[in-house]
Protein backbone atom coordinates (compact mmCIF):
# COMPACT_ATOMS: atom_id res chain seq x y z
CA UNK A 1 0.00 0.00 0.00
CA UNK A 2 1.42 3.38 -1.14
CA UNK A 3 0.78 6.95 0.47
CA UNK A 4 0.67 9.88 -1.15
CA UNK A 5 2.56 12.55 0.86
CA UNK A 6 2.41 16.28 -1.07
CA UNK A 7 4.96 18.64 0.33
CA UNK A 8 3.75 21.84 0.92
CA UNK A 9 5.11 23.98 -1.66
CA UNK A 10 7.06 26.89 -0.49
CA UNK A 11 7.24 30.00 -2.94
CA UNK A 12 10.25 31.19 -3.62
CA UNK A 13 10.81 35.13 -4.15
CA UNK A 14 12.07 36.05 -7.69
CA UNK A 15 14.98 38.66 -6.57
CA UNK A 16 16.25 41.03 -9.27
CA UNK A 17 18.26 43.74 -9.33
CA UNK A 18 17.13 47.18 -9.99
CA UNK A 19 18.08 47.61 -13.62
CA UNK A 20 17.54 44.18 -14.31
CA UNK A 21 13.67 44.47 -12.59
CA UNK A 22 13.86 48.08 -15.21
CA UNK A 23 15.05 45.80 -18.38
CA UNK A 24 12.25 43.39 -17.29
CA UNK A 25 9.48 46.50 -17.46
CA UNK A 26 10.81 48.18 -20.61
CA UNK A 27 10.92 45.03 -22.40
CA UNK A 28 7.05 43.84 -21.19
CA UNK A 29 5.94 47.67 -21.59
CA UNK A 30 7.38 48.30 -25.60
CA UNK A 31 6.39 44.16 -25.68
CA UNK A 32 2.70 44.90 -24.79
CA UNK A 33 2.40 48.65 -26.80
CA UNK A 34 3.24 46.66 -29.95
CA UNK A 35 0.62 43.88 -29.49
CA UNK A 36 -1.81 46.68 -28.64
CA UNK A 37 -0.89 48.03 -31.54
CA UNK A 38 -1.20 45.55 -34.24
CA UNK A 39 -4.36 44.17 -32.84
CA UNK A 40 -6.27 47.81 -31.58
CA UNK A 41 -5.11 50.54 -34.15
CA UNK A 42 -3.44 48.93 -37.05
CA UNK A 43 -5.89 49.46 -39.83
CA UNK A 44 -4.19 48.85 -42.63
CA UNK A 45 -4.60 52.54 -44.14
CA UNK A 46 -2.91 54.13 -41.05
CA UNK A 47 -0.68 51.14 -40.94
CA UNK A 48 3.32 51.61 -40.30
CA UNK A 49 3.92 49.04 -43.12
CA UNK A 50 1.96 50.92 -45.74
CA UNK A 51 -1.42 49.89 -47.51
CA UNK A 52 -0.74 46.37 -46.53
CA UNK A 53 -3.29 44.60 -44.51
CA UNK A 54 -1.49 41.60 -43.85
CA UNK A 55 -1.42 42.17 -40.10
CA UNK A 56 -4.61 43.41 -39.62
CA UNK A 57 -6.35 40.16 -40.94
CA UNK A 58 -4.33 37.99 -39.32
CA UNK A 59 -5.42 39.33 -36.16
CA UNK A 60 -8.49 40.29 -37.04
CA UNK A 61 -10.35 38.01 -35.13
CA UNK A 62 -8.33 38.90 -32.15
CA UNK A 63 -9.91 42.28 -32.72
CA UNK A 64 -13.58 41.35 -32.58
CA UNK A 65 -12.91 39.55 -29.74
CA UNK A 66 -11.40 42.29 -27.93
CA UNK A 67 -13.78 44.57 -28.82
CA UNK A 68 -11.75 46.82 -31.06
CA UNK A 69 -13.43 48.82 -33.53
CA UNK A 70 -12.90 47.65 -37.50
CA UNK A 71 -15.50 47.96 -39.71
ZN1 LIG B 1 -13.51 43.55 -38.53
Amino acid sequence: MSSLSASPAIPVPVVLSAARAAAWLTGTAVLALLVYYFIGVDQGAYSVLGNDTHIHEFVHDARHFLGFPCH
